[in-house]
């Protein structure tokens, strides 16, 4: 089928008006008039590169982005010097969206020789309009613009772009729509996350995250399990079930469940091995979902549990909802339930306000509660967030004094508590061939934590007892147990 310009209007128009109404048929459908478009305009194959920043809910996306350029006739490329190179981008810090422009850049160079080259973007930095009119205004060779509601649109947003010429922009303020069943590549064949629910209410004072990712909507139940049913029937023995807040999973359903009761429900699924989840908020974990916990053969040893900071004043100015008392009482209950449990959590140092007092307090939580890791920030300013408009912004030199003492503890505990599984044998999923040592594989125990071991690729994808022989800290050193 060869399509004249002159003709192109006339089968864009006829294409739009056989296109289906209901999704995902409808990108189906687009996936497929892209793939005649691709076939003629490259010559075969064409190929697409997607950078993917931030968190692990932009790299589900980013299996999705890659799904549905694979269903459209596109082949992956290691680089960005692809016929389609798409930037799934993060903006939860301000010098993030910086990146973005230097890859701009330069892939604006790519495709001054390449003139039939596409550029995308896509994800959080999108949702956000003067970023979206930058574009627009200081880099017209970008193709297609769109943000973090409707990423399953892509083939029918790359139709719009290959049959109108000019550059597609899609950006949603919300939704409450869920599109199911839309193919996606997966990046490891044993394990696969699994988004539960999108958006976050929460609003702490800091994060952008609600303002970019939109209100809170939960999946329905038998669509989370149907998906995992055909993870589990592919291959997969593990699953990360994620969401911003994954504790308040279920309350925007008509028949709302708890998130315990979808763990039950995802428990029962066989194939799958192990079960994980993030993110949890302190202020929706239930003693439900503890005793879920506690009772589950398959939920890892492992909770993520951000604390961001251990001054309960602080933690009202972040609007966090929980007094420190009330975190050190919750992981109490978690500890009592399951001694044996992986904690880690995230950070924040120099909040707007905060004082040596208020420093001592996060000082005496990650004491009290001794992290296997914690993730450290320095607060950064991110216009767009109340906080950014926040008085007594603290001085640098205070704040880089306090990280890095909250560096030394937290390292400090986390070589102690590490250790505790020493001369132990462990189930650990084997993950990838260890890239610095040869004959050496790499997994993971059900807490999370790494050990490498002497085996084969043909142990990848499989859970094996591993003795634990010397501790290095944040890994283990072991052999299998045959
Ligand atoms: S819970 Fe708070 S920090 Fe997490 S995404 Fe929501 S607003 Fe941001």
């Amino acid at each position: 089928m060869t399509i004249k310009t002159d003709d192109t209007n006339y089968y864009r128009e006829k294409i739009l008006r056989e296109a289906p109404e209901t999704e995902p048929e409808r990108q189906l459908y687009f996936c497929e008039r892209v793939r005649e478009i691709v076939k003629e305009r490259y010559g075969g194959e064409a190929t697409f590169h997607i950078e993917t920043y931030g968190c692990q809910m932009n790299a589900k996306d980013s299996e999705k982005l890659a799904g549905l350029l694979l269903q459209a006739g596109f082949r992956e490329a290691e680089t960005e010097n692809a016929d389609f190179v798409l930037y799934n981008t993060c903006t939860v810090r301000e010098n993030a969206n910086q990146k973005v422009y230097g890859h701009l850049g330069y892939v604006h160079s790519l495709k001054n020789k390449r003139p039939s080259m596409l550029v995308g973007i896509c994800g959080c930095m999108m949702q956000e309009a003067e970023e979206v009119e930058k574009i627009k205004k200081s880099y017209r060779f970008v193709d297609i613009i769109f943000g973090t509601h409707n990423i399953f649109k892509l083939a029918e947003l790359l139709f719009d772009r290959l049959t109108t010429g000019h550059m597609e922009v899609d950006v949603w303020e919300g939704t409450t729509e869920v599109v199911e069943d839309l193919p996606a590549e997966r990046k490891y064949p044993f394990k696969s996350g699994v988004n539960i629910m999108f958006g976050c209410n929460n609003f702490c004072s800091y994060c952008i995250v609600p303002y970019v990712r939109g209100r809170e909507r939960s999946r329905e139940p038998e669509d989370i399990v149907a998906e995992i049913r055909k993870l589990a029937a592919d291959g997969v023995v593990e699953v990360m079930l994620l969401g911003q807040n994954v504790n308040s999973y279920g309350k925007t359903l008509d028949s709302p469940i708890s998130f315990a009761e979808l763990l039950r429900r995802v428990e029962k699924i066989d194939g799958i091995e192990r079960i994980r989840f993030m993110t949890s908020h302190p202020k929706d974990l239930s003693d439900e979902l503890i005793q879920v916990m506690k009772e589950s053969k398959k939920i890892c040893r492992h909770l993520h549990l951000p604390v961001q900071s251990g001054s309960t004043e602080i933690l009202k100015k972040m609007n966090r909802r929980y007094t420190k008392e009330q975190y050190l009482d919750l992981v109490d209950r978690i500890r009592a339930a399951m001694p044996d449990i992986s904690l880690t959590t995230d950070i924040i140092v120099g909040f707007p306000g905060e004082t040596e007092e208020d420093f001592e307090d996060t000082l005496d939580v990650v004491r009290k509660v001794r992290y296997d890791s914690a993730f450290t920030f320095i607060y950064s300013k991110r216009s767009g967030t109340p906080a950014a408009a926040m008085e007594n912004q603290v001085p640098e030199a205070a704040v880089k004094e306090r990280f890095d003492r909250l560096l030394k503890e937290v390292q400090q505990i986390s070589s102690e508590v590490c250790c505790r599984d020493l001369h132990t044998v462990q189930p650990v999923l084997v993950e990838e061939k260890n890239s610095h040592m040869d004959g050496y594989v790499t997994g993971r125990m059900g807490n999370n934590t790494l050990v490498h071991f002497p085996g084969d690729e043909s142990l990848i994808g499989a859970i094996v007892d591993v003795y634990l022989e010397e501790s290095k800290g944040f890994y283990y050193m072991g052999r299998q147990e045959v």
